[in-house]
């Protein structure tokens, strides 16, 4: 990949990073609401870092996309995003628009989506 489409696809999950503990937040928002009295607060969290606390309220779906996106982000920082993390050969830009996190290139996962044991390090 490109640096340009790197950055591009960087700015893309720090937005689903963003959205996704914004959701979080809300629920969050929300179990406190109904659990105790008073307003909760939650304005001094830094919107850049998970809250192990908030995070509980992501369902488990939504806790694995955190992590994948994390993931990703790091693979960016490491200069092999966009490579398969298994035959570490490049992933079909086509399949890292849709999914920017993805790990695994088309092959690579479903060989391993084959394999039971191998399960939370599928790209789904
Ligand atoms: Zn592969």
């Amino acid at each position: 990949m490109d640096p340009e489409e790197v950055e591009l696809a960087r700015q893309r999950l720090v937005q689903m990073r963003e959205e996704l503990l914004d959701e979080a937040e809300r629920a969050y928002a929300e179990s406190q609401t109904l659990g105790k009295d008073g307003v909760p607060d939650i304005g001094d969290m830094s919107s850049n870092s998970y809250n192990q606390e908030v995070l509980m309220n992501l369902s488990n779906a939504q806790r694995r996309a955190a992590a994948d996106i994390d993931a990703a982000l790091e693979r960016i920082d490491g200069g092999v995003y966009g490579l398969c993390a298994r035959c570490e050969e490049e992933i079909p830009a086509r399949r890292m628009e849709v999914r920017p996190f993805s790990r695994y290139c088309v092959e690579c996962n479903q060989k391993l989506k084959s394999t039971a044991n191998n399960q939370g390090f599928i790209d789904g």
